[in-house]
């Protein structure tokens, strides 16, 4: 090969957080409305700092970030191959079917690009498939299989779960350095200049790791809050290091039925073996330095609107936002817990309270009916029954609503409760989900949003108290502890040590084991 020759580096993403508790399952369909985009649209999308990478979701992602990377590199000109970019919003585990057509369509280009000298892929890490255990490592093999083996550097959310088969096909692991996140585009700059700078020849990349029999601590694992803030600002000044070329945590998504599911940590230096070895020792210690570190237990609907109702004064100068902590949709939830909503309208009916609640069936019934009607309808606990009760409810028709981001929306009202009854997901962070519906955020004493973090930020304005819910669902944290693990995990069980589970599961023996993990590519 010409030194003078660009580097050709083809780049792609499949993506998606997949909550294993939920029997809905992923389709292509899914991926098709949110976010399916190939060859030069993609590559146009990501060249311009002011387009939707993702549209209505977010301009500039890691495929931004990484053009932009690649584009920059000045030891040698670099050239971006555009291949696949598929992403949809959190939910159940994708069906099998639309997880091979997106690897097909992903292989089938780059096996048309060419020859390439490497690829970046834009991963979240707990990615589900029906039917295929560790499904972000599949992508990274076939991707492998294609060229030949040429050298991957791929992005994760930290959220993801690290695995030897996966450390071992991926030549750069870069996950966020923040939590929730906003580096996105920086995480795939960190990961991209790591590949190009081996491909110049200017570095050697050594790779060391650790898994840790974590499940959840480090408190609420904001990445600027305490106790998580001193390990976030460790890891970002061993970058500073010259040696070292990128160095990540992954304090793990709970819902994700990968046996050996667990906190990681994983660091490149260049060429030095040792010093790799001993600060992923260091960043491991301190993860599990915090391991006892746990959320704050969270209050019943009942006590929640008791609340509520004695924030006269919060209520006055602004609104209380419920977060449904067991309904999360941004974690992969359904959005149809009724529990908030019969509380609200049982024991709270004299708070005005904005409500979402999804029920594709409900929506359905409401075209035979005209705005202002008296209707009955069971709304809600229709796809999940065994954890949610549909909840009766005797209501007016107060709006339709056209196909949108969350599908057909009706809003109904019960005396000061409004339902926003939603036919996909109701991914409500945002005080513009009420608003578009035509419900000032002002006039609602609570407004319910189904997600853990972001919706703090989106609510600043309006939100004078914010409650975290308990409701029994598939994000409480401890729904996880049904799911099948290899070994102990804190918190579940008593775990005294964390390297005799790290000893196992970097092993090299492990694709041997019969663990479900180390199943070969189909
Ligand atoms: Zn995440």
């Amino acid at each position: 090969m010409s030194p003078r020759r660009p580097l050709r580096i083809a780049f792609g993403r499949i993506m998606q957080e997949t909550n294993a508790l939920s029997p809905v399952s992923t389709t292509l369909a899914d991926f098709e409305r949110t976010h399916l985009m190939e060859g030069q649209e993609l590559l146009s999308v990501c060249s311009s700092p002011l387009r939707w990478e993702v549209k209505g979701y977010l301009r500039n992602l890691e495929l931004s970030g990484f053009v932009r990377a690649a584009r920059a590199f000045r030891p040698r000109e670099v050239t971006p191959v555009p291949l696949l970019s598929a992403w949809t919003i959190s939910g159940g585990p994708l069906e099998k079917s639309a997880f091979d057509t997106l690897v097909t369509r992903l292989c089938d280009r780059l096996a048309d690009a060419g020859e390439v000298d490497g690829v970046f892929l834009s991963l979240h890490g707990a990615m589900g498939v029906r039917g295929v255990p560790d499904a972000d490592t599949r992508v990274i093999e076939a991707v492998k299989r294609v060229t030949g083996g040429k050298p991957v550097a791929a992005s994760f959310d930290l959220h993801g779960n690290l695995t030897r088969a996966r450390v071992r096909a991926t030549d750069v692991i870069s996950a966020y350095h923040t939590n929730p996140h906003r580096d996105h585009k920086q995480t795939a700059a960190r990961a991209t200049n790591a590949l190009l700078r081996s491909l110049a020849g200017s570095v050697r990349i050594e790779t060391a790791w650790r898994s840790l029999p974590i499940l959840l601590g480090g408190g609420n694992t904001i990445d600027f809050l305490s106790p998580m803030r001193g390990i976030f600002g460790r890891m970002r000044r061993m970058q500073k290091d010259p040696r070292v070329l990128d160095a990540s945590i992954f304090p793990v998504h709970l819902w994700n039925d990968d046996p050996e599911l667990g906190w990681s940590v994983v660091v490149h230096t260049d060429n030095d073996r040792d010093l790799a070895e001993r600060l992923a020792d260091e960043l491991a210690e301190a993860c599990w330095a915090v391991r006892h570190e746990q959320p704050p237990p969270f209050p019943s609907a009942s006590e929640a609107v008791k609340d509520a109702r004695e924030a006269r004064v919060r209520r006055k100068l602004g609104t209380v936002v419920m977060a449904d902590a067991s309904d999360v949709v941004t974690a992969g939830s359904i959005g149809e817990n009724t529990e908030l909503l019969r509380v609200l309208t049982e024991e709270g009916s004299d708070l005005v309270s904005y409500v979402p609640v999804r029920d594709a069936e409900v929506v359905a019934e409401m075209d035979d009916h005209e705005v202002g009607d008296e209707v009955t309808v069971d709304v809600g606990g229709k796809l999940d029954p065994a954890r949610t009760k549909p909840f009766r409810l005797h209501a007016r028709l107060v709006s339709m609503h056209a196909e949108g981001p969350f599908g057909r929306v009706a809003v109904l009202r019960a005396g000061n409760t409004h339902v926003c009854v939603t036919t996909g997901a109701p991914m409500v962070m945002m005080p513009a989900f009420y608003k578009d519906l035509g419900l000032p955020i002002w006039k609602a004493d609570v407004c319910v949003v189904k997600n853990f973090f972001p919706f703090r930020m989106f609510f600043l304005p309006y939100a004078r108290k914010t409650i975290y819910v308990k409701t029994k669902g598939i994000t409480d944290f401890d729904a996880a502890y049904d799911l099948p693990f290899a070994g102990p995990l804190h918190p579940r069980d008593n775990v005294t040590e964390w390297r005799s589970t790290d000893r196992r599961r970097r092993a090299p023996n492990k694709e041997t084991a019969a663990s479900p993990v180390a199943t070969p590519p189909p």
